[in-house]
């Protein structure tokens, strides 16, 4: 896909680094990725993959901000209350990058219709707050073989999986029950360090340069500033990858 004099100009800086070149950058517009909510990860996900010029944005959410919301979900502001939240997204984001297309998805995610969603995304980004519907991409992302990024935060730690089964475990292989769901404590700078590591994977994966690692878990934490790696097993039994070996 070639680039026009607008979009090597844009990415001029990005394309300078080692390895990139105006055919990474060509790779990234010729891609389309899967955003599973517009909140506190959704946004700086959302927001670095469309100024860094991937093709096409397929972003999901249901909800509508609330003023509760407003101290991490920088898609959003005060006019946005009300609205629903890929609207609100794709106004931001078209302001951004008008170069990007983003489609706006007003809806859940269920098992029903998340192939409707996902579209013909190469990668599945999990920006979500539950596990039940992180399950359901978890099982999107087997069926298709593509990879799916999973991030999570609470308070200023968080953490983040570059998962591509069956190669890898799966989601439900590291965590196999749903944890309770519960309001947790989140600071904006936390999503954004979290948001910031899953759009550089997605982005390292689909420009076809160093990969994130795979089946790991990359845990941050924010009191001491580190970031970790532990590395994950496969179940044999999991609910979700068992039975695909
Ligand atoms: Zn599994």
């Amino acid at each position: 896909m070639r680039l026009t004099a607008t979009e090597l100009a844009r990415y001029r800086r990005q394309i300078r680094i080692d390895g990139w070149g105006e055919a990474a950058q060509a790779r990234l517009k010729a891609s389309t990725v899967f955003i599973a909510g517009a909140g506190g990860l959704g946004s700086p996900v959302a927001m670095y993959l469309a100024v860094a010029g991937v093709g096409q944005l397929r972003i999901a959410d249901a909800d509508t901000p609330e003023m509760s919301n407003l101290n991490r979900q920088i898609l959003h502001d005060l006019s946005r209350i009300g609205m629903n939240k890929a609207e609100s997204a794709k106004l931001t984001l078209d302001r951004l990058n008008p170069e990007v297309r983003v489609v706006a998805l007003a809806q859940q995610i269920t098992e029903e219709n998340t192939g409707h969603l996902v579209g013909d995304a190469q990668i599945i980004v999990d920006c979500l707050d539950n596990f039940p519907t992180r399950f359901v991409l978890n099982r999107t992302a087997l069926r298709r073989r593509i990879p799916l990024v999973h991030g999570a935060v609470w308070g200023v730690d968080g953490r983040l999986a570059f998962i591509h089964a069956p190669d890898t475990p799966c989601l439900r292989c590291i965590v196999p029950e749903p944890p309770p769901s519960e309001q947790v404590p989140v600071l904006g700078a936390t999503a954004g360090i979290i948001g910031s590591l899953q759009a550089l994977a997605t982005i390292q994966f689909l420009a076809g340069l160093a990969r994130a690692p795979e089946g790991e878990l990359v845990v941050w934490d924010g009191s001491a500033m580190s970031l970790s790696r532990y590395g994950v097993r496969k179940d044999p039994r999991c609910a979700d990858c068992g039975e695909v070996q």
